[in-house]
């Protein structure tokens, strides 16, 4: 595949043209197909394959076509990554109407994210912890997610963010669209695997 030859938005193609995305990355000419099919996916990638711009841009696709806010969860394990993908959502994002991004993140004060999440976001960029307690509290609603991503699903096992994973999910609609990163995937993984994702398509690299 080809970026152009993708159907997106002509804006999308332009933000994609200026951050210097030609030619799809191998994880990308894989995963983005699959995940504007709506397919659950299992991918094997690591930092500097592209793995961000391949769920991002099923992400932003998904959420653009929706009218519910928001609509798309990204939980990532540190607050550091969740920093990088909002970055990399903003660019590709840029121009897009009704395309807001929050970062729900540990270690950053709480209020102004509550106060950004009320600004009708479309896309919440998270780490579990903080993602949990702002549930908890009832200042969010995840009822009209339609597409999830786990990025570094290794990390959050390695980190002991399992069951605060899980219970975010419980969170969501049980006929989202998940989609599933890890650097590695080891039993650990295929058992989260098991219960997160249905009839998945396996990309391993
Ligand atoms: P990632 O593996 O997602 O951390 O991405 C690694 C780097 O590659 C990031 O700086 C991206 O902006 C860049 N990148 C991702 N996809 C492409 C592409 N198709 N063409 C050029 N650069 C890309």
């Amino acid at each position: 595949i080809d970026f152009e030859h993708c159907g997106f938005p002509e804006t999308l193609n332009q933000n994609l043209k200026k951050s210097g995305y030609e030619v799809p990355t191998p994880i990308q000419m894989q995963m983005i197909p699959v995940g504007l099919l709506g397919r659950d996916i299992l991918a094997s990638a690591d930092t500097g394959s592209g793995k961000t711009a391949a769920f991002l841009l099923p992400v932003i696709i998904r959420a653009f076509s929706e009218d519910k806010t928001p609509s798309a969860l990204i939980l990532t394990p540190t607050r550091e990554l969740a920093i990088q993908i909002e970055r990399q959502a903003k660019e590709l994002m840029s121009g897009l109407p009704r395309m807001k991004t929050v970062l729900l993140v540990g270690g950053l004060p709480l209020p102004p994210q509550l106060y950004r999440l009320r600004q009708h976001v479309k896309v919440i960029i998270a780490t579990p912890g903080r993602l949990l307690d702002i549930i908890k509290q009832s200042s969010v609603s995840l009822s009209g997610i339609k597409i999830v991503v786990v990025d570094e699903a290794d990390t959050m096992l390695k980190m002991g963010f399992q069951q605060q994973v899980l219970d975010v999910l419980e969170h969501t609609p049980g006929d989202c669209q998940t989609i599933l990163v890890s650097a590695t995937i080891p039993d650990s993984i295929e058992q989260l695997t098991d219960q997160l994702l249905h009839n998945p398509v396996r990309i391993i690299t």
